[in-house]
Parts: structure tokens; C-alpha cells; sequence
């Protein structure tokens, strides 16, 4: 298997093999990202990606039970080619169970819920969204290109086209001046989503993206350890949903909380109140153990 650049997946496709079907991201806009700063969004000829694959020994397309499409929203591409794509997975991989990929509302948006279904029904199973923040003014400061509703009516066409939703937010990214609001309202928006999974990452500075340069010259200025974690409360708080796995357990969080929402929803928030009231009574994650 061959691969362009730096190929990132999330932490749950550890174990799945990782076919590159399209380079870069199409929405390479958003301030925190740097990711894909030096690889331009372009989509892989189909014909390497045939090539990539058949030429997999035997033995390796016998174990494949996963796959996970790079880069970081092979939902850029056309109904047809991603069709074609799993039509060329299921021939392949005797035993392919689950196929992922990154995805934006701005790409569910382009599909209709039949042809989303069609995908569904190729073996596309589950879609990882960055959120990033339900708050628009939040969204429109970090240059995400994409509103609340635009990204709640995307989730929404995924599932009812039966996708499961893998939904991130991110600490941190509101500054302090809108910390709690962007708490709140992410959650309001989790809720309105009403997603399988939640991650809740803390915002890390990388080098050279628009976000580290706002916080150097100090017009955006972040919380603290104990900040991040009152924005965490709001969401968790703020998150109604039907049945959901909510994680903040991420390298890059001060405090690792978790569980099925909305059954240990009181637990997670009790858990929180504790480290809010007496920080000193919990380790939190030092500065220099986290990571991206
Ligand atoms: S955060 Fe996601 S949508 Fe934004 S630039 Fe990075 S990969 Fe693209």
C-alpha cells in the first residue's frame, strides 16, 4: 500500500487498513488544522487505488475486516467513485466487515439521502465529523466554512441514510472570551445531532496554522487546565441524546472522562464538579505529556 504525505485516522481505526482514496482536505480552512498545510486536496486516480489493493498478498486481504478511507474527507468525492471504491473493497477483502472515512456537511450536504443510502448499503458504515463547536460565531472565528445548521442538516441526511456519526468538539477553540458559550451550545448541538459516538478533544497549538499566531500575539487567549475542563462540564451537561458513547479520553485532554450517554451522564458531570471544586485534589494531564 502506498501512501502520499503524512495519512492521520482516528484513534478507533488502529487497526483497520487504511486506503488512500483522496489527498489533502477540500475544506483546508480551518485555523487549528495543520494537517494537510502542505498537501493540496486532489483525488487519487482509482486506478492506484485498484492497483494498491489487489496487489495486497492473500493473506493480509483474508484479515482485512475494516477499512478506513484517507485523507480527510474522501466524502469529497462523487457517489459514483466512492461506489466504485466499495465495490472494489468487497471484491478484494473477502472479510471486509466496516468501512470509515472522515466526512464534512459541506459533502453530505452535495449527496441526497438516497444516494448516501447506496453508500450505506456498499458497506460504508460510520462517518467521523469535526464538529469543532456549535457555536457559529465560534465556527465563523475559526474559519471552519461551515454554520451550525449546515453541519446538524448534514448529520441529519447521514442518519437517515442509516450512517453512524462520529462527532468531535473541541476546548479551547472559543478562547476564554467565549469559553462557556461555546460549551453550551456545543452541546445543544450534540444533542441535535443525537450521534453514536463523541469525542471531545483539548485544543493543541500546531506550528505555522492562523490559530497558533491569533494566541502568539495574544489576541485570542486561552483557557487554563481548570477552563477547559468547566467547557467540558457545559457540554456534558448541555448533551441529550438517545443512546451515545461520549469520550474526552483524547492524548491531548487534561482529564479523561467518559461513558454511554444518558445513562452515566450524572456519574461523568459528578466526576467533573470534584476536579472543579478541588483541582488539586485529581492528577491532570501535564502540559508537556499531551498530544495531538
Ligand atoms: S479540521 Fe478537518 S475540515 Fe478543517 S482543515 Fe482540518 S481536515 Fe479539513
Amino acid at each position: 500500500m502506498r501512501y502520499h504525505g503524512a495519512v492521520i485516522r482516528p484513534p478507533s481505526e488502529a487497526s483497520s487498513l487504511i486506503v488512500q482514496v483522496t489527498y489533502g482536505c477540500s475544506n483546508d480552512t480551518c485555523d487549528f488544522c495543520g494537517t494537510y498545510l502542505d498537501k493540496p486536496f486532489a483525488v487519487r486516480p482509482f486506478g492506484e487505488v485498484v492497483d494498491d489493493v489487489t496487489a495486497l498478498p492473500a493473506t493480509v486481504r483474508q484479515r482485512v475486516q475494516r477499512v478506513f478511507l484517507a485523507d480527510g474527507d474522501a466524502l469529497a468525492l462523487s457517489p459514483r467513485k466512492l461506489g466504485d471504491i466499495l465495490d472494489l473493497l468487497r471484491r478484494a477483502l473477502p472479510n471486509l466487515e466496516r468501512v470509515s472515512s472522515y466526512a464534512n456537511a459541506r459533502n453530505l450536504l452535495a449527496k441526497s439521502v438516497a444516494e448516501l443510502s447506496e453508500l450505506r448499503r456498499g458497506g460504508l458504515e460510520l462517518l467521523y465529523l469535526g464538529l469543532e463547536s456549535g457555536d457559529d460565531q465560534t465556527l465563523a472565528d475559526i474559519h471552519k466554512g461551515m454554520t451550525v445548521a449546515e453541519q446538524i442538516e448534514g448529520c441529519r441526511l447521514a442518519t437517515e441514510a442509516g450512517l453512524e456519526l462520529s462527532v468531535t468538539a473541541i476546548l479551547g477553540l472559543a478562547g476564554t472570551a467565549r469559553s462557556l458559550e461555546h460549551g453550551r451550545a456545543t452541546g445543544a448541538a450534540l444533542s441535535a445531532i443525537d450521534p453514536r459516538f463523541i469525542g471531545i478533544l483539548t485544543l493543541m497549538l500546531t506550528p505555522g496554522t492562523a490559530m497558533e499566531r491569533r494566541v502568539a500575539s495574544g489576541e485570542l487567549v486561552l483557557p487554563d487546565s481548570i477552563g477547559m475542563l468547566r467547557e467540558l462540564r457545559e457540554i456534558v451537561a448541555g448533551t441529550e441524546v438517545t443512546h451515545c458513547t461520549f469520550r474526552s479520553n483524547h492524548a491531548s485532554n487534561y482529564l479523561p472522562v467518559g461513558g454511554e450517554l444518558p445513562r452515566d451522564k450524572a456519574a461523568m458531570l459528578a466526576a467533573l464538579e470534584k476536579v472543579l471544586r478541588a483541582p488539586a485534589s485529581v492528577q491532570l494531564r501535564p502540559e508537556s505529556w499531551r498530544l495531538l
